[in-house]
């Protein structure tokens, strides 16, 4: 069994879990140990009482640690890669990739932690110095979600520990296997016992005791909106921290002079790769009146052509769903569109392959309107609705007309028109013939209204949530 790490060692939950492949359910992935909320709040007194040691470890230490940490993920991407695919569904490529990109995250903060500077300044009183220093803000707990078990962990406890600051990381509970292995490594790159520590289980046992906790001085979190909005009403009795990272509603807007090839492909990647499980998937394809006919049919042809598998077949395009509830919920929702009068132009069947997994066919709806509940809520899955407009004008204001605004994607050859997106689209982030999902890892990560709260992930911008802001005043002299 796979241990928790708290304190600097390896300790057995108060319970256990079973980690299936989704691509193969006979497949057991391993068992995990799952902590209650006394060996939670064991791992957060050892971050606390291991916070001063390495905020005071210096630069160089912490930079060290972070390098040799990014080294081991990029050279066991393969076979974490691997692992990760076969955890959580997503194709073998796109896993490999995905602990590619977490050991390039490690090496940016490790990058990062020597270059954290301050200001000097001039007081307006006279003989009186002005400085201004970040400190670590002490016990951070990360909570992390399912659909990216390396990257979104990476993202957090790299900056968390770069600045100084001691981590409770708590992954999801479907995705323990990665989460273990960056224990693993993160765990002999040499920082001092307790300063990391992981504590799988429960989020309503593990999440909420880091969430009431006031030892735990900030929390970063991507998962829910609902998680997010209790993480916040907790955190606010405590003054927390906190930086939420939510849900999306992404739309893609297709004008009429946009490059069809280009279009198609963003939709493809957007809203389909990884099995459409990304919080910047593209699920509203917002298509004016002139191109929408041969958008919708060039479309359907790709997705037909696309294969649905197991993630670790060579050959697969699109991998499982990552488990039975979320298979479930995909389904009721392709129900949904149907019952609203959405035309299912292709997919949305569960397939049977030579091994058992939750597998979707990706599904397109066509004729979709602004209002239905597949162009509005959140369905984190292989299945995207083509909503027919008149003019840009009207594109705007459906790719504004939702609650949430993460990425927002427009394929057009006008410059006047990607220009114009780019400044009136309420989101973090704007793609201009890209796809709405990914990103790079050195520039800021977030969204405006129920995508996020709090301040961007990510890139030189992290340095704001993982650090709190010192002014010191010195009169050293008087004459
Ligand atoms: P998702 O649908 O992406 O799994 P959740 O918000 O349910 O979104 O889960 C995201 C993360 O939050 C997971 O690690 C989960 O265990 C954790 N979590 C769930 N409930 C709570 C809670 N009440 N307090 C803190 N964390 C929680």
């Amino acid at each position: 069994m796979k241990c928790n790490l708290i304190g600097g060692e390896w300790c057995a939950g108060a319970t256990s879990r079973r980690n299936v492949n989704p691509s193969d359910t006979d497949d057991v992935v391993g068992e995990y140990a799952h902590a209650d909320a006394e060996q939670t709040r064991t791992a957060i007194d050892a971050a606390c009482d291991a916070q001063r040691t390495w905020r005071d470890s210096g630069i160089q230490a912490r930079s060290t640690a972070l390098d040799c940490i990014g080294t081991e993920l990029l050279a066991r991407q393969t076979e974490l890669g691997t692992l990760l695919s076969r955890e959580e569904g997503k194709i073998l490529a796109e896993g490999v990739a995905e602990v590619a990109r977490a050991g390039q995250i490690f090496k940016f903060f490790a990058a990062e932690a020597v270059r954290t500077g301050g200001e000097k300044l001039p007081s307006v009183r006279p003989f009186v110095d002005v400085e201004v220093t970040r400190e670590p803000v002490g016990v951070v707990g990360v909570i992390t979600p399912w659909n990216f078990p390396i990257a979104i962990p990476a993202w957090k406890i790299a900056p968390a520990l770069a600045y100084g600051n001691s981590v409770v990381f708590k992954p999801a509970d479907l995705v323990p296997g990665s989460a273990w292995a960056l224990a693993d490594i993160i765990h002999r790159s040499g920082i001092p016992r307790g300063v990391f520590n992981l504590v799988m289980g429960r989020g309503s046992v593990v999440g909420e005791t880091m969430a009431t906790s006031p030892e735990v001085n900030a929390i970063s979190f991507t998962g829910s909106v609902e998680t997010g909005q209790r993480l916040l009403l907790q955190g606010a009795r405590q003054f927390k921290r906190l930086q939420l990272e939510m849900g999306g509603k992404n739309p893609l807007v297709i004008l009429d002079d946009a490059d069809l090839d280009v279009a198609v492909d963003c939709a493809i990647q957007g809203a389909y790769y990884s099995t459409g499980q990304r919080c910047t998937a593209s699920s509203r394809f917002i298509v004016q009146k002139g191109i929408y006919v041969r958008f919708v049919s060039r479309l359907a042809d790709a997705l037909e052509r696309l294969r649905v598998g197991h993630a670790l077949d060579p050959d697969t395009h699109i991998g499982p769903v990552v488990d039975d509830a979320q298979l479930k919920q995909d389904e009721a929702y392709v129900g949904i569109g149907r019952n609203e009068g959405a035309t299912l132009v292709c997919g949305g069947a569960s397939l049977d392959r030579s091994t058992r997994g939750y597998f979707l066919s990706p599904a397109l709806f066509a004729d979709a309107s602004p209002k239905m509940r597949i162009a509005r809520e959140e369905i984190f899955g292989p299945v995207a609705c083509a909503i027919p407009v008149e003019t840009y004008e009207e594109a705007l204001a459906v790719a504004n007309d939702s609650e949430f605004g993460l990425s927002a994607g427009i394929c057009t050859t006008s410059l006047k028109y990607a220009t114009h997106f780019k400044r009136h689209v309420r989101s973090g982030m704007t793609m201009v013939n890209v796809p709405t999902a990914g990103v790079d890892y050195h520039v800021p990560f977030g969204g405006t209204k129920s995508s996020s709260y709090g301040s961007r992930e990510q890139g030189t911008y992290a340095v704001e949530f993982f650090t709190t802001v010192k002014t010191s005043y010195t009169k050293a002299y008087y004459e």
